[in-house]
This record gives C-alpha cells, structure tokens and sequence, in this order.
C-alpha cells in the first residue's frame, strides 16, 4: 500500500512535551499548495505504556477537545511513566465547521475506517490513524458526545467482543474512566468504526458518549476531564489517585433498546434523561405537524430500563432514533 500522505511535525520517539501538527496537504481554491494541520501532542518519559486519546471524531461533540486541549496544556511530564498522544480534534475539517462530517468530502470518520491513503480527506486521516498511531498505542480513548442531534446521560462504554480477555481490559478501563454511567454498548452501524479498527488490532479500546446537543457544560466538560485522568492513573502512565465517584452499570441485551420514529413531525419527549421507564411506557410522540386534527404517534418502551439517550432537535424525520432505553445492573 502506498505510504500516508500526511506527516507528523512531532516526533513519537523522542522523551519530553511536543506540540505540533498531523499535516495532510490538501490543495484547494483559497490555497493552492495548502494543508490541513491537525493539532497532536505528544507527551513522553521513559518506559511505560503509550495512550491514544482522541476528541471530535465527530466535529460537534466538544467534552473530548474540551478535555484534551486542557490535559495537552497541563500535563506534568514529571509525574509521566509512558507516553501520550493527544489529539483534541480528529476529524479537524469537520471541528472547524462544527459540523459532524467533514465540510470537504462529507466524510464521517467514524465510519470510513482502515481508510485509504489516496482517497479523501477523511479517508486519509482514517488511514493514518489505523497504520501509523494505532499501533503505537497500548490503550486508546475516543470521547464521543451526543452532537446537535442526540443527547445522552453521561457514559463511558465498551463493547462485546469475541475475546473475552480483551473485552474484560476495555471494560476495566471503562470502570476506570468513571463516567455517571458504564455501559456496554450495543451499536446501530458498527461498519468502519474507529472503535471496531482499534478492537480488531487487540487494544484497550473505549469510548464515551457524554452529553449533547451541539455544546458541552460545565459539568460534562469535568466528567470528560476526570475521566481521562482516572483512565492514564489506570494504565499506570500518570502518577496520582483516581477521582472516584458513584457510578451506574448499563447494558444493552438487543436492538429493542432503540427507538426510531416511523414518520416526520414535531417531537414529544414524555421523559426526561435518566428516567425509569417500564416496557410498554411511551417515551415520546410524534405529531403531525401540517394540520390539526391529527392523532399523534406513540412511541413506547419495548424493555424495562432508564432513558439513556434521546433525539435533541425538537423536529424528527422518518428514521431518525428518538430514544435509547439502556437496563440497570448489579
Ligand atoms: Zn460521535
């Protein structure tokens, strides 16, 4: 396979803190011999276990550049066994345009996994990750939120996976990251996942969904912040004591934990986050919104659970999930 054509303006062998770029040329109207300049830093001493920690695979989810551009500021080398590589904004095209895909291609990066060095943009940065950083890395982190159009409570998840040994590390670094929430996470589309590229190649891999909406708050801007500290003291790269809170096990037993609407209209939630709900209960309604006189369509719970996820704008499309229902356990 043809070499990537992006290059790293740090160097991931050498001890001490670097700032710099993932630089992937891209000739365009407004720069003829331009670049995208993804920012990466890397942070590194002695021996030790190396983490990939990554932010805005999807461009509108901010808790994880929040969190990374912060820690990538912070990070006392001193009280590092290992080495870190952060990059706040993975797909940066589509952080820039706070736009989920890409604004150059389209491209959802966490759907074009290997990716390819002479495709697209996108498919370029997913090639990059797959041959040159993931495989540098013992445990990876990718910090997913809800974006403009979900909203979730706030969790960290792993998946299902046929090795069981490596499942019980991703979920031992899920408990360490000690999001409000631990869930194992059963995906919709789980084609061309950066998760699914970094299970396959046997890493710790985890990700979160924390908040929504299109922003990040004050409160799961500090989740993403503890969590990632929480998660290096685990691998034993950073030196101090986990910031422990209380903490709820979720999972998802089949695809009846989803709720997608059937029609178009103007969206009912009938409750909140966090909420019980018994099988049978109806979560939201769907109004037709050309006319009045029309009856709304229910839509209820198929297994007993908590809301653990919602649709965020307040108008829904054929299609669209509207709700998530996740089961307590333990
Ligand atoms: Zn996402």
């Amino acid at each position: 396979m043809r070499p990537s054509p992006i290059s790293a303006t740090v160097d991931f062998d050498k001890r001490g803190v670097q700032h710099g770029f993932l630089k992937l040329p891209y000739s365009r109207d407004d720069s003829a011999w331009g670049a995208v300049m993804i920012p990466v830093a890397v942070i590194s001493n002695g021996k030790g276990p190396t983490a990939l920690l990554t932010g805005a695979n999807h461009g509108d989810e901010y808790e994880g550049p929040i969190a990374l551009f912060n820690l990538a500021n912070e990070l006392d080398l001193a009280a590092i066994s290992g080495r870190i590589i952060v990059v706040p904004a993975m797909n940066y095209p589509a952080f820039r345009a706070a736009t989920r895909t890409s604004p150059i291609d389209k491209g959802n990066l966490n759907r074009v996994f290997p990716g390819r060095p002479d495709g697209t943009v996108t498919e370029k940065i997913a090639d990059y990750f797959q041959r040159h950083l993931l495989p540098l890395a013992d445990v990876v982190l990718d910090i997913h939120s809800g974006g403009k159009t979900l909203q979730f409570v706030p969790f960290a998840a792993a998946h299902v996976l046929p090795d069981k040994a490596q499942q019980a590390k991703c979920v031992a670094a899920m408990q360490a990251f000690n999001a409000p929430y631990g869930m194992m996470l059963l995906e919709l589309d789980s084609v061309g996942m950066y998760d699914s590229a970094a299970e396959e190649m046997g890493k710790i891999f985890l990700s979160t969904e924390l908040g929504g909406g299109g922003s990040a708050t004050a409160a799961t801007a500090d989740i993403a912040r503890r969590g990632v500290r929480n998660l290096l003291i685990h691998a034993g790269i950073l030196v101090g004591t986990p910031d422990r809170r209380p903490s709820m096990d979720l999972d998802m037993p089949s695809a009846d934990c989803y709720i997608a609407s059937e029609s178009a209209g103007l969206l009912e939630m009938r409750i909140d986050l966090a909420a019980a709900v018994r099988k049978g209960d109806i979560v939201a309604r769907v109004h037709g919104y050309d006319r009045t006189g029309l009856a709304p369509t229910d839509y209820r719970a198929k297994l007993d659970g908590i809301l653990t996820g919602r649709h965020f704008p307040g108008l829904v499309q054929p299609g669209d999930t509207i709700a998530v229902v996740a089961v307590p356990v333990g």
